[in-house]
């Protein structure tokens, strides 16, 4: 039950279907498929749309405050779908797409791992079927234009002081965070400031996936702001007849992308935004062609449940009226001790006490996913080799004191065999306990308002403080009447504070927002609290090192 091999050699010994097999078990025929190659494809929406719509049930996976390795959220993802097959359902599961940022440098892939895997996973994680650099063409067309605009005269008055847009490029390079950009003679550009982030922080990727269509996709091209002149007025990308372009870049990737499971389940992978500044989660349209197409779409939302699934129900469900039907909450051993006092090297070794002092951490989110967005839950309790038997009796005993369903899933190890129980328990959530589903805020409130509640209701703080900075940009928005949007809180993912030391379940504390932007093209206002980075950098031994390909075209070293 317990295997050795790495997540490439599983998946490489893995004997995929032709992806017109996976799409006709959504009823797709071969020619609504847009094939890229034998095992991946695009779908076109309106084709999916035309299809009868299944019963379309929505299961959100998220997790507790993680340990920096990551919780195991997408490999449950993916085994939960392929567990809902393996037990007579008809499931798909709904993904973000890697970015070559942490491919090349720590994190790794997010294709899954062990048993519970989406293939071809060297594809999905270089290049797939290349959307990222579409989004990062979009992006570089848009700082293209607004220079050349400058150059040509600047008729609108841009300030190059004030210019918010920069590059994108899908790498982790430290190097272009802040660059001096339009060196040389005077017919090579305007001499300015300027710098990349990588392409997943784009807010093109953020408006592509909340797109609807490719109608609405244009709008929100058209509304990002860009710059402000000199007189202080906003500049829109529109303001630049950018967006048209900008959108035709896009009309292949908008499409949904089809793979397949090492089970042979369905899987759009699409889309993937920051889970900080941005919202964290696969496009909406990817999850609204899975749901039409499937009895069950299981989907994955960035970073703990305090950030993702307050994102994903508060932001993503909001803005496109999707409305999830279960959450299932990734717990692991070691992220409760971790999350108890435990040093990333030591959580190899049983712990009881500090299990015991992680568990509030567990409890919270459980609570918030009931109580704040009235859903049933399930916590699925991700086995790791290390764990102890007492040790997950310790949490079994936790959940079922506090009247919790909980499942010792095992997908990583046996695939969606290790998971039937988890499914099992996830229907009947579905079945008997009651969905209230609600927002944790309402949209009309003030800013202040909106950010104190999720901190609150969520975080479990006192209060929040404003910088100074913080307090006149809410001033500027109110002003200009852009204060009615949902709030993106960009802030540690280790704990529900904006302390990423302040572990467990803490409470008393205030966070800071320390500056608030407004991404006007996707539809929200980030608040930020702490140091957030849109330019990623690699280690000193980046996994770069380690990924080759031999004479075959066989990718080696990825994992
Ligand atoms: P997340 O989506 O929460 O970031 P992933 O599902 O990407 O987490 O998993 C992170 C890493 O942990 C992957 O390399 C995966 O193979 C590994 N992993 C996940 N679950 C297990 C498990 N039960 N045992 C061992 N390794 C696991
Ligand atoms: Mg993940």
């Amino acid at each position: 039950t317990v295997n050795h091999k790495t997540d490439a050699q599983i998946a490489q010994e893995s004997i995929m279907q032709p992806i017109a097999n996976i799409a006709g078990k959504l009823g797709l025929k071969h020619e609504q498929l847009e094939p890229y190659g034998h095992y991946k494809a695009k779908i076109n929406p309106a084709d999916a749309f035309r299809l009868p719509q299944k019963a379309g049930h929505l299961i959100l996976v998220t997790a507790i405050n993680p340990t920096p390795a990551g919780e195991g959220k997408t490999t449950v993802t993916i085994g939960l779908a392929d567990a809902l097959n393996h037990i007579g359902k008809q499931a798909v599961v709904a993904l973000r797409e890697p970015s070559l940022g942490p491919v090349f440098g720590i994190k790794g892939g997010a294709a899954g791992g062990g048993y519970a895997q989406v293939l071809p996973m060297e594809d999905i994680n270089l290049h797939f079927t290349g959307d990222f650099h579409a989004i990062g063409a979009a992006n570089n067309l848009l700082a293209a234009m607004l220079d050349n605009h400058i150059y040509q005269g600047n008729a609108l008055g841009i300030d190059p002081k004030r210019i918010l847009w920069r590059r994108a490029i899908d790498m982790n390079d430290r190097q272009l965070r802040n660059i001096v950009s339009g060196m040389g003679k005077p017919t090579d550009g305007v001499l300015r400031p300027d710098g990349f982030d990588i392409t997943v922080a784009s807010e093109v990727m953020a408006v592509f996936c909340l797109a609807n269509d490719l109608t609405d996709l244009k709008t929100r091209l058209g509304n990002i702001l860009i710059a402000y002149t000199k007189d202080g007025r906003p500049i829109y990308a529109r303001d630049l007849n950018a967006h048209g372009a900008m959108a035709a870049l896009l009309k292949d990737a908008i499409k949904p992308n089809l793979v397949q499971t090492i089970a042979g389940t369905p899987a759009f992978v699409h889309g993937g935004p920051f889970a900080n500044i941005a919202h964290g989660c696969n496009s909406v349209l990817a999850t609204r062609v899975a749901r039409h197409l499937a009895d069950y779409t299981v989907t994955e939302a960035g970073f703990g449940a305090d950030l993702g699934a307050e994102k994903f129900c508060d932001i993503k469900c909001r803005l496109s009226g999707i409305r999830p039907d279960a959450a299932v909450l990734v717990a692991t051993v070691r992220a409760l001790k971790y999350n108890g006092g435990v040093a990333r090297e030591d959580l190899g070794q049983e712990n009881l006490d500090a299990l015991q002092r992680g568990l509030p951490n567990l409890l919270r989110h459980i609570s918030n996913l009931k109580n704040v967005f009235g859903l049933p839950v399930v916590v699925a309790l991700n086995r790791f080799v290390s764990d102890t038997e007492a040790e997950l009796a310790l949490i079994q005993a936790a959940c079922a004191e506090h009247g919790v369903d909980v499942s010792l899933t095992e997908v990583w190890g046996k695939g969606g065999a290790g998971g039937a129980d988890l499914a099992h328990k996830v229907l009947a959530a579905i079945d008997k306990q009651p969905n209230n589903f609600a927002y944790a805020y309402e949209v009309s409130n003030s800013i202040k308002d909106k950010i104190r509640t999720i901190a609150q209701r969520i975080y479990g703080a006192a209060d929040v403080d404003f910088s100074r900075e913080a307090l006149a940009e809410i001033a500027a928005l109110e002003k200009s009447g852009q204060d009615k949007l949902p709030i993106c809180m960009a802030k540690t993912q280790y704990s529900f504070s904006d302390d990423a030391k302040l572990l467990g379940c803490p409470s008393g504390f205030n966070i800071t927002v320390r500056n608030l932007t407004l991404s006007a093209g996707a539809g929200f206002i980030v608040a930020i609290c702490g140091a957030i980075m849109k330019m990623p950098s690699l280690p000193k031994v980046p996994s770069a090192e380690k990924i080759d390909v031999d004479e075959n075209g066989n990718i080696v070293g990825l994992f």
